[in-house]
């Protein structure tokens, strides 16, 4: 038995005419980029999240970076981001010109909220709050320290498409929430792709003209900004596939529950909880696992994909290297990060791979 991290292809063979037909409208029409493709698929996105705007960008790294310049935060100033993240969380802070400032992470891998509070300088303009893994973080009391420290919250909603906390969308929350679509997301193009919502109708222009050359009108140019749009082809294949996103989320979930019945008597890994009034998406399924390392080796023997999220906390990536962290800084990213297995987990996986990855995983621990 083999069972592959994610299967994209078998994803796209399940809805491979729908895909076609919608490429192929685009191609007859040549609406490539800023077209209705484009339009039509924001107007989607943002109906379904119920967010007033939506904005079509080049991949979730600009989204990110984009929102933050044009909420005004660049050099100087400080934007807290989460210590267990992708780079891109904290490299798009860098990338905006202003300083990413870790924080740590509590149980259910989101930014800790009594650690962000110690973060809080007179520089601090912002936090990231990720929604890391497909689960809400604790969204209600990072809002209210935001709140109180005048802090604008920005939501990283990369790995959390239509997640949910207590019946609000993850990306309803923040000053602005930004979504890649890179193929492995949940919802993913066939290429690179992005969206950034938000309720704030100045904003929203703002970032729609930064994205298209600080215009609205052909050679109005009115701020100098940048190229990073959606295309027209990934648009409309997202349009198709955001009909699907609820069917693939819901298997995501079933496949998590299966996992967690199976997985929770054995005393060497701790599943991943749910936190409470959290709608799960699982983008991904990480347990923490006991001698992690071996057990990784063991699965890839036995032709089970798995994969680390992440292998190294932020902090202490080479990149962040000047910044001279130490784990006690972080003391629950530092020791997740030594614990941390992303089982395989995607829409079309059978219960008989699922079964097949647990039993690998009880036969590694019984030889122990
Ligand atoms: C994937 C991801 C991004 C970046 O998205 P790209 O489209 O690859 O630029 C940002 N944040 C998180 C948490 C991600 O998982």
């Amino acid at each position: 038995m083999k069972v592959p991290f994610n299967d994209l292809a078998l994803l796209h063979h399940s809805i491979g005419e729908e895909i076609g037909e919608a490429i192929k409208t685009v191609i007859d029409g040549s609406g490539f980029v800023l077209s209705k493709a484009v339009s039509s698929f924001e107007q989607a996105f943002a109906k379904k999240l119920g967010v007033g705007h939506c904005i079509g960008v080049g991949n979730g790294t600009d989204a990110l970076s984009i929102s933050i310049k044009m909420l005004g935060i660049g050099a100087g100033d400080e934007v807290i981001v989460p210590a267990n993240s992708f780079i891109a969380t904290s490299e798009a802070v860098s990338i905006s010109g202003a300083t990413p400032v870790f924080a740590d992470c509590d149980s259910y891998y989101g930014l800790c909220p009594n650690a962000l509070k110690t973060k809080i300088t007179s520089r601090t303009k912002a936090v990231i709050v990720v929604h890391l893994y497909g689960q809400a973080a604790d969204i209600e009391s990072i809002s209210a320290i935001c709140n109180d420290a005048g802090l604008i919250m920005l939501e990283d909603c990369a790995q959390s498409h239509f997640s949910s906390y207590k019946h609000s969308y993850t990306g309803c929350f923040g000053e602005a929430a930004c979504y890649s679509f890179y193929p492995g997301k949940n919802l993913g193009a066939l290429g690179d792709g992005g969206c950034i919502v938000t309720n704030n109708h100045n904003l929203a222009e703002k970032i729609r003209m930064y994205c298209n050359h600080g215009s609205m009108q052909h050679q109005k140019h009115v701020f100098e900004g940048s190229n990073s749009r959606l295309d027209g082809i990934q648009a409309a294949i997202l349009e198709v596939k955001l009909k699907y996103i609820d069917n693939w989320n819901r298997q995501r979930l079933e496949l998590a529950e299966a996992y967690t019945e199976l997985l929770k008597i054995n005393k060497h890994i701790v599943c991943p909880e749910i936190r409470p009034g959290a709608g799960h998406i699982f983008h991904l399924y990480v347990v923490r696992a006991q001698k992690r390392d071996e057990l990784l080796q063991w699965l890839f023997k036995h032709n089970v994909q798995c994969g680390l999220h992440y292998e190294k906390a932020l902090p202490f990536l080479p990149c962040y290297q000047q910044k001279n962290h130490s784990p006690a800084e972080f003391p629950v990213a530092s020791e997740y990060q030594h614990l941390l297995l992303s089982l395989p987990i995607y829409p079309g996986m059978t219960a008989a791979q699922l079964k097949y990855t647990t039993n690998c995983i009880g036969e590694f621990y019984s030889q122990q």
